[in-house]
């Protein structure tokens, strides 16, 4: 063959090639990623449901009885999903969970001090940072997966955080990040607000700290509104039910959190931007004491460190609960938030946690 032809015939294999790779299909099949965070939710509730020997007077409980009619079953499969029906009957049907201990799945925070702002910190910075220490309303000095990818053209504006608790402007750096953040009870910053924004403003001034339905709705109203790719949000109400010591209403807001979870799942189907290629993760941010101490959490609570984490969406394969898996950190999170975009967080944050084993599977190349 001739030089010449040789060369046409090079720059034709070259031109196949780069043809095929600009027709290559995204990495991954999911475009969109949900963080929903469940503050404080012990993982014994999770996985074995509501606990017989908390549900009583000492334990908060108003009506024992209305309250084991609404969530004692025989068996522990039949308790968790009275408790988290969603969870149960498709997150863990259709995806991966994480952190049930007596099946030998062990999910631990790795920060020390099994507190919420270390906790919200480590899953969405992808370790433990030292230099986060309490619950103080202090600027993150570390940088989050959701800031990450909102520097990137393809996710500029289309990042969200929503939380009812008003450390989450914090916990993201918003004057650094310049992420769109809606905390505690903070009017929704929407320009013009659509006329349900405007009464959820009205409410949210009006309601006490801490409740989520105001800011989980306003949540929603921004998702129909803004189609944001990366979201984060974080209900409360099951950690200030703890902290009262009311089991019955720690129970409430966690099966409150799973409708939230539900209603959000729906909505995104409903969508043709999120069907079928979005991730969702539930997490929470640190786990409980155990017996009598599961009203609290921190340093000096056995048992505070254990979480769980689940994953569904359409690169997760329906793997169910997970059993006998290596120990994992709750600081693999921010890099499996990433994953499901098909990101790489770890090479460009070389001190993050890999992603959860088996949370998302990218097709071979
Ligand atoms: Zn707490």
């Amino acid at each position: 063959m001739k030089l010449t032809l040789r060369l046409c015939a090079l720059a034709c294999v070259l031109t196949t090639i780069l043809a095929a790779q600009a027709a290559e299909p995204r990495a991954t099949r999911s475009q969109n990623v949900v963080l929903f965070l469940v503050d404080g939710l012990r993982w014994q509730e999770v996985f074995t449901g509501a606990d017989e020997t908390l549900m009583t007077k000492d334990n908060g409980v108003e009506n024992v009885d209305a309250l084991k009619k609404k969530y004692w079953r025989d068996t522990p499969e039949q308790r968790r999903s009275a408790l988290m029906p969603f969870f149960w009957s498709t997150i863990a049907h259709d995806g991966v969970v994480y952190g049930d201990q007596n099946k030998g799945s062990m999910v631990h925070v790795s920060n020390e001090y099994r507190i919420s702002y270390p906790g919200y910190s480590e899953m969405t910075v992808g370790f433990a940072d030292p230099r986060i220490a309490s619950n103080e309303h202090k600027p993150n000095p570390s940088v989050s997966v959701f800031e990450w990818l909102s520097q990137k053209p393809e996710y500029k504006g289309r990042v969200a955080a929503f939380g009812s608790w008003n450390a989450l402007p914090f916990i993201f750096n918003r004057e650094r990040s310049g992420l769109f953040i809606d905390a505690g009870n903070e009017p929704v910053q929407d320009d013009p607000p659509s006329p349900a924004q405007e009464l959820l403003n009205r409410i949210k001034r009006d309601v006490p700290p801490r409740y989520d339905a105001p800011t989980f709705y306003a949540c929603l109203e921004y998702v129909k509104a803004h189609k944001p790719r990366a979201l984060f949000f974080a209900s409360g109400e099951t950690d200030e039910c703890a902290h009262e010591g009311r089991y019955d209403e720690y129970l409430n807001a966690a099966a409150r959190a799973d409708r939230f979870i539900k209603t959000l799942w729906e909505l995104l189907q409903s969508l043709p931007e999120y069907k079928d290629k979005t991730t969702l993760i539930v997490d929470c941010d640190h786990g409980r004491g155990t017996g009598p101490e599961w009203k609290s959490h921190g340093k000096k609570f056995a048992g505070a460190e254990n979480v769980w984490v689940a994953v569904m969406g359409p690169d997760t394969p329906n793997l169910g609960e997970r059993s006998d898996t290596e120990p994992l950190i709750l600081a693999q999170v921010a890099a499996t938030v990433a994953a499901s975009l098909g990101e790489d967080y770890c090479t460009a944050v070389p001190e993050a946690a890999q992603p959860l084993p088996d949370a998302v599977r990218t097709p071979a190349k």
